[in-house]
Formats: C-alpha cells, structure tokens, sequence
C-alpha cells in the first residue's frame, strides 16, 4: 500500500509540474507603444501661459514615461513605432505591430477643440469589434480600467470609443468578412493584423485646465503609470524587469519604376522596390485606398484621383518598419467613354445649321418658341465674328470662330440669308398658330 501511495504522490507532483510548465515557459506580453504623430506633423497644440506645446511635444514625453513603467514588469517587451522623430505611416505602425505578434498596441495622442475651450477629459478608442470581436472586449476593458483611474488625477472620463467607416467610402474599407472597417487607420489596420489596439486620447490640448496637467512631464508620468497598472493588471503581470527593446531605424527604399497616371481599372501585377535595411518584408502602401488599392504587390487603379505609392521594409529582429520618404505620386483618371454619336454630332456641325434650321421649323409644328430661340443665338456669334481683328484676346478661346474668321463678306451673305429665313418662318408661324386657333375654337364647339 505504501507503494502505491509513493507512486501516487510522485505521480501528482510530476502531474503539477508538467500542467504548470506552460506557464513557466510562457511567452512575454508583447507592448507595442506608438507616439502619435512625428515629423513634420505636430498634431494639435495649446498655448497656456504664452508658451505653445505641440501634441507631438507631449505624446513623446508620455510615450518614453509608459515606455519605462511598463519595463517594471516582468514578462513583457515594449517596443515602440518610432525611436526618432520620423512619421511611419497609420500603416506601417500597425503592421510593425503585426510583424512583432504583439498583444496590445496604445497610441499616445492629445486631443484638442477648436472653439470649444470648455471641452476636456481623456476618451480612448478602441475596436468597433465588427471583425476582432475579442480584440475589442479585451481593450474596453483595459480602456475603462485606464479611464477610471485617470480620473484620480482630476481627468474627466469620457468614455471608451468606437467608430467605423459607413457612407459612400465604406466599400474601400470593408473587413474580409465584409463588416464596416474602423474609422481611426490605426485601429483598423490593426484589426487586420490582429491586433489588439487603442487610441487614448489623454486630454484636451485646448483646455486650459487639462493642459495646465498635461504640460507637466510628471502629471504625464502619474498617467503612464495608471496605463501601465492597468496593462499589468489585464495580463496578470508582476512587478520585475521587463524587457525595453529597440531597434533601428531603416534606411529608405527605392521604389521601382510605375507609371505616373493611371485609368481606373488599371493594374500593375508585380511592384518592386530595392534597398532599406534588414531583412523583413518588402511591403507597399498607398495613402488612399478609394484611389489606389494595393493586394500583396500587386497594385490597382480603383477610382479616380491621386494617391501616393510607397514601399516599406517589414520589422524583423534588429530593425523597425519605416515608410520611405520615396514615394511616387500616381495621377487616376476616369476611363475614357466615348459620347453617343447620333446626339452630339448635328449640334456640333459648325455653320451648316442656319440653313437647316430654317427647313426644320417648316416641317415641325412646334414653330413658334423654334424661331425666338434660333433668331437671338446667332446674332452673338455675328458680332463675335466682327471683333477678332481687334479684340483677338476675348474672342480666341471660341472655338466655334474657325470657320467665320477672316471671311466677314460670306458672314453678312449668311445673316441676310438667315433673317429672310427667320422671317419666312415667324410668318409660317404666325399662320400655323391663326390655324390652329380657329381649329380648336372649331372642336371646342364640339365638345361642348
Ligand atoms: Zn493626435
């Protein structure tokens, strides 16, 4: 018996050892943290005390501060989208975030109203969860988690948010199963590399009192460890060392030769690009999806307009993903329908109509509007033609002078001939209408 027991006893302890090994072995939380903005591109700005901050300014110093707060825990990496001032695209950011298989993504921004100076408090947005339903459950709820504790520090909550892409443009931004996409690039983006991401919008740089907070790199610091506790509490992560990687920057990419204009429904099978530095991916991107929709490296025309085609070497172990600064701008124009014949070529025909005008308005019966509206249009082109030898600038652009110009004699033949035949027709007319008259005066007694 006591055999069997040891037995049992080694038994549950092998047993316990093995089901917790996974947890022991288990992989690092994997922070992906994205200053927003960079670059050229300073986002909003408040003035307080006749100093102007820049959001870029801020969400920088929020972004190193939630850098080093999570690097207090243990079992997580943090990388950032940018270690420089550059500006990777919405784009790029995300599929960086992709690339790493990270679990969460924060982009650090600052809101601000213009004319709405009472307008404040933090909002994040997060997944409208039309296509990573978990992803958007998993950041409401880290959302709500920031939120509440923000307000500690006299921020007002106002909310966990979602919006998406309906309307007209809603086509360009599908998700593959068809659903809306999100509205905020970022989020979406990030939806279609499966991952979890938020915007926290921290406050409102037109505010005076949330910038009197938020221009302060300590109040920042207060609120990088309230979104740091809240991430460590999500993912059930201790206080230790963590893991702050980073990476380097890549060199810029040559995109290979296309064409500068484009017709809808174009397609280039194959674009190519050469440099940048590491090894991971070669990407293309086009800044607007409803002008140009890029599929692997294939690109295509999908409506008119101008979009700008980049390529971006993917993140691998040493370098982040960066948008080259190359980029090649391609004009989109609507294909060519030629208009139907019949319909446009007799009002097009250059002189010959005075003489057939007069013919139709015999043959038709609707003669007397048919005679004021011929008679008062071709006295413009009459006086038209008399003025080119003096005034060549104003009447240049006319098209319709070719045939007249230089011929003034066969002009004056034509208008004679075409107010005889303006007579002859008001006379035609004016009879017609007589007969007509008297006809219906003739039915209505009739009927009556
Ligand atoms: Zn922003």
């Amino acid at each position: 018996m006591t055999f069997i027991r040891r037995f049992l006893l080694i038994m549950l302890v092998l047993f316990l050892l093995l089901s917790n090994l996974p947890a022991i072995a288990a992989e690092e939380v994997v922070v992906v943290l994205d200053p927003g903005h960079g670059g050229k591109d300073n986002g909003s700005f408040g003035v307080l005390n006749g100093i102007t901050y820049t959001e870029k300014q801020l969400n920088d110093i929020i972004t190193s501060h939630l850098y080093d707060s999570l690097g207090n825990y243990e079992g997580i990496k943090v990388y950032l989208t940018r270690y420089d001032d550059s500006k990777p695209s919405l784009q790029t950011r995300s599929t960086m975030a992709g690339d790493l298989k990270a679990d969460l993504m924060i982009s650090l921004h600052m809101n601000a109203l213009e004319n709405a100076a009472y307008w404040g408090g933090t909002e994040i947005l997060v997944h409208s969860g039309n296509y990573l339903p978990q992803a958007a459950k998993d950041t409401t709820s880290i959302a709500n988690d920031i939120l509440n504790r923000f307000t500690k520090h006299g921020l007002k909550n106002r909310g966990v948010k979602t919006r998406t892409i309906d309307g007209d443009d809603a086509d360009f931004y599908l998700y593959p199963n068809g659903a809306y996409g999100d509205y905020y690039g970022i989020i979406r983006y990030a939806t279609s590399m499966n991952v979890p991401a938020m915007i926290i919008e921290h406050g409102f740089m037109s505010n005076a009192s949330d910038l009197a907070f938020l221009s302060k790199s300590e109040n920042l610091k207060k609120l990088a460890d309230e979104t740091a506790a809240a991430v460590a509490s999500h993912f059930g992560l201790a206080k230790g060392n963590g893991n702050k990687v980073t990476m380097k920057t890549q060199e810029d990419l040559t995109l290979g030769d296309i064409p500068t204009t484009l017709t809808v429904g174009d397609e280039i099978p194959s674009l190519t690009a050469s440099g940048g530095s590491g090894s991971g991916q070669l990407r293309f991107e086009s800044n607007d999806c409803e002008v140009i929709k890029i599929d692997g490296n294939k690109l295509i025309a999908v409506g008119p307009g101008n979009a700008n085609i980049t390529a971006v070497r993917g993140t691998d172990g040493e370098y982040q993903a960066k948008t080259s600064d190359n980029y090649i701008r391609i004009a989109v124009k609507e294909p060519y329908v030629p208009t139907p014949t019949p319909t446009a070529t007799p009002t097009q025909a250059p002189t010959p109509t005075p003489i057939s005008t007069p013919t139709q308005t015999q043959t038709t019966a609707i003669v007397p509007t048919q005679i004021s509206t011929i008679v008062p249009t071709q006295t413009p082109s009459e006086t038209n033609t008399q003025m080119p030898a003096s005034a060549s600038i104003t009447s240049s652009p006319q098209a319709t002078n070719k045939v007249s110009d230089g011929d003034s004699s066969a002009d004056d033949f034509w208008t004679v001939i075409l107010i005889i035949a303006g007579v002859f027709a008001a006379f035609i007319a004016i009879s017609v209408v007589l007969l007509v008259k008297s006809n219906n005066k003739n039915r209505r007694k009739y009927y009556n």
